[in-house]
């Protein structure tokens, strides 16, 4: 060795250990994650036009947000279920915590009316959404309860719009997409109505908001919905949004191919806005 080597020696191992600095931090950053909630099951599949299920619809697509999600390091994304139903993740949670899940309905609801009879809380009318049986409730209760404990920044709950129609095979008169967000009087409201916002504008780019009345807009606040912590069942963290990405009789999901297409160009908004609100606001 030379005296010169010597000299560099320190410069080295300087570099060496700035490097290790380098790579520790950026797995200190703790990635995003976000809950693809696909909506409706096979057991209980929403809505239908002609032989096309929505629950179908919901999985195709959730999946290929999922797809694309992944591929990004920033995030950490799950998904309830697949080809197969549940995961087995989310299977095991529902039954295994089937009493917790209940008691924790129970006890949301009792504290929420609470606040009612105190005037802390305003209940408005909101558009009609079905009531939910004890399975149902179990399941989307349940995905709140798992969302608040597993930390979630986000939960996107994917949905086909429908309204009542004379047959399956009716084509319906309401066109376009909305998203649903937790009402202001909701603890998630503030940072997921910034999320629904961003979802929007990239939606917007190609497709026209619903021209449904009680949708106007396309950005709907709502209390009563499960999926986005009604009864202040979601912690102020877990951002919520539910999306509706068009009414199921529209032509642009009539055919297989019809459907891909859009899946496609969906899938891509999506996520773009899911970037933009947590990277570039
Ligand atoms: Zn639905």
């Amino acid at each position: 060795m030379t005296r010169k080597d010597f000299l560099f020696l320190p410069i080295v191992v300087f570099m060496f250990f700035t490097a290790l600095v380098t790579v520790a931090e950026a797995s200190m950053v703790t990635p995003i994650r976000i809950l693809l909630v696909p909506g409706h099951d096979n057991e209980v599949w929403g809505s239908q036009y002609g032989n096309t299920k929505e629950a179908d619809m919901t999985l195709e697509l959730a999946t290929k947000i999922y797809d694309i999600l992944k591929q990004d390091e920033r995030f950490e994304v799950y998904i309830t279920r697949d080809t197969a139903g549940y995961t087995k993740e989310f299977a095991d949670y529902f039954s295994s915590e089937r009493e917790a899940i209940l008691n924790f309905k129970t006890t949301a609801r009792k504290a929420e009316k609470e606040k009612i009879a105190a005037g802390n809380f305003i209940e408005k009318e909101t558009v009609a959404h079905n009531t939910v049986s004890k399975d149902i409730a179990v399941i989307l209760y349940g995905i709140n309860k798992w969302a608040n404990e597993n930390k979630m920044d986000a939960v996107i709950h994917i949905h086909f719009n429908d309204y009542p129609r004379s047959s399956r095979w009716a084509i319906g008169k309401y066109k376009g997409f909305a998203i649903y967000l937790p009402d202001g009087q909701l603890p998630n409201w503030k940072e997921s109505g910034q999320l629904a916002a961003n979802i929007f504008i990239e939606l917007s780019k190609k497709y026209l908001a619903s021209n449904y009345k009680k949708e106007l807009g396309g950005l709907i606040p709502d209390q009563k919905l499960i999926a986005l912590g009604s009864s202040s069942t979601l912690l102020p963290g877990v951002r919520s949004v539910l999306i509706e990405y068009g009414y199921i009789y529209d032509k642009k999901f009539r055919t297989k191919s019809a459907r891909e297409n859009s899946y496609e160009n969906m899938s891509q908004m999506t996520v773009d806005g899911i970037q933009n609100y947590f990277f570039d606001k």
